[in-house]
């Protein structure tokens, strides 16, 4: 009876936890631009004049100067875009429920029906949405709704990370990451002067300076890490979900004396290109990663590609799944 009580209890705790995370997503963007909005003041204010200077004698300094202005007006707007569009892209329902969160691409239910006969690929039904599962598709607690490849919900973008904006939300990890240690790199001598108490000749207060330089080495270091967890999750083609998943289920085979193979995993070059949809074979040339640009996914993110060697592994989930 106590662990009964004890369950409702976690299970009420969690549902309220999620209600939060969703209620104040709007809280966090707005953070979120603040701190890197305040960054970038910083840096167009202080940092790049005190690091680009300008001396009319040479030309190089002008060559220079011009350089690292195109760069750094790159950066920004390569941050801020695919910031913009991880919230903005919606991850990929799996049905129009005719909610805020849906979208008007999903489908309704008799095209799930549909696509259930078509396909005959989704083995699992969700326990908590109770509709069919396509494959790599998992429930979202926060969005409370199923989700297409989904990784994970994002407080800092209020979204889901799935199948559409996961390519969005990884390259503004990266961008912010570069942005982060470049920031570190040319701005230590205005933080250190910053410190001080004499030799102050910007408008900017100094502890927006101090404050903006010691965000982005923390940003740039805890950042960093997990854009690079993230890079050995699609080079490795496993989303987070996935990879706890396989963890078990290699454990299980090794058990077996069997070696377990993901499914889903092509070779490392070809996770990449099929995740950024570029190169042979996909949607468009790769120099299109380096553009600010809105870029979809290959797919409908529901069937996916196997590799061939996986095929054992993936009839024992399937007869597992429905026993
Ligand atoms: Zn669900
Ligand atoms: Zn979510």
């Amino acid at each position: 009876m106590y662990s009964n009580i004890w369950r409702n209890f976690i299970a009420a705790a969690d549902k309220a936890a999620n209600t939060v995370i969703l209620a104040v997503g709007p809280v966090f963007i707005v953070l979120a631009v603040g701190l890197i909005g305040l960054a970038t003041t910083v840096y167009f204010t202080v940092v790049f004049p005190s690091f680009y200077v300008w001396d009319e004698d040479y030309i190089w300094t002008k060559i220079y100067y011009y350089l690292g202005l195109i760069f750094s007006i790159y950066m920004v707007v390569c941050i801020f875009f695919h910031y913009y569009m991880a919230v903005r892209t919606k991850p990929g329902g799996v049905l129009n429920v005719g909610t805020e969160q849906s979208d008007s691409n999903d489908p309704t239910i008799q095209d799930l029906f549909l696509e259930l006969e078509e396909y005959q690929e989704y083995p699992k039904t969700c326990k908590k949405c109770h509709l069919p599962k396509p494959e790599r598709a998992h429930h979202c607690s926060v969005c409370r709704r199923c989700v297409l490849k989904f990784d994970h919900h994002c407080p800092w973008i209020a979204n889901c990370v799935g199948h559409f904006n996961h390519r969005y939300f990884l390259l503004f990890m990266t961008y912010l990451v570069i942005g982060c240690f470049y920031f570190a790199l040319v701005g230590w001598k205005p933080f250190l002067l910053s410190l001080g108490e004499t030799g102050w000749d910007w408008s900017m207060p100094r502890p927006y300076v101090a404050l903006s330089f010691l965000l982005a080495v923390a940003i740039g270091l805890a950042l960093g890490g997990m854009c690079s967890w993230h890079y050995y999750l699609i080079i490795t083609a496993q989303t987070t979900v996935e990879f706890y998943n396989n963890q078990y289920a290699r454990r299980t085979a090794r058990a077996k004396g069997e070696v377990y193979v993901n499914p889903y995993d092509l070779g490392p070059v070809v996770n990449l290109c099929q995740f950024f949809n570029v190169g042979r074979n996909y949607k468009y040339p790769i120099y299109t990663i380096f553009l600010p640009i809105p870029m979809s996914p290959p797919g409908n993110g529901k069937v996916w590609e196997k590799n061939p060697m996986s095929y054992a592994n993936v009839q024992t989930e399937i007869s597992e799944d429905t026993d």
